[in-house]
């Protein structure tokens, strides 16, 4: 994974604000850090239970609130590709697109200096502080763009992918 994209250190960082953890938050905070895909709070319970089994839904959505207050995560919607759920990842240094696949859903993360320097546009000209920027781009990958054996309608290969 490029330097762009590191992540940032959650216990680390909470350590050093001196915020206390119980057993069953670090686990959390844990899944959340060694992850390598976007996790939603459903996976994200069932991870997190693997190292602590006491751990509750409760326990994961006030550790996501701490750690979304503290803007050490984001959260993401990822185009609605399997409806409403949220993923969250800890934020990494720079800032990435995320490239949404409709027909394979597969996600792929996109950094790029332009987007910075888009965010330092912003801040100059329209005098606005930023604290949270997102980009999600919707369509076809690579790999589903070049596979011309199977062509459908977008919305029902977005139901299909949803169902699996
Ligand atoms: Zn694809
Ligand atoms: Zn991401």
């Amino acid at each position: 994974m490029s330097s762009l994209l590191e992540r940032r250190a959650l216990l680390e960082e909470l350590v050093s604000k001196g915020i206390r953890l119980t057993a069953q938050r670090r686990a959390v905070i844990e899944v959340i850090q060694d992850a390598s895909e976007h996790l939603d709070a459903a996976s994200l319970l069932e991870l997190a239970r693997q190292r602590e089994p006491n751990i509750d839904r409760a326990t994961v959505y006030r550790t996501l609130e701490l750690l979304k207050k503290l803007r050490l995560i984001d959260e993401l919607d990822l185009m609605h590709l399997y409806g409403e759920k949220h993923y969250y990842e800890a934020k990494t240094e720079r800032n990435h697109a995320h490239l949404a696949c409709f027909r394979c859903g597969r996600i792929e993360e996109y950094a790029s200096p332009l987007f910075e320097r888009l965010k330092a546009e912003i801040s100059k000209q329209a005098g606005f502080t930023i604290k949270v920027t997102r980009l999600e781009v919707g369509g076809n990958c690579s790999a589903c763009a070049a596979d011309t054996t199977t062509v459908q309608e977008d919305t029902e290969t977005r139901t299909a992918a949803a169902q699996h």
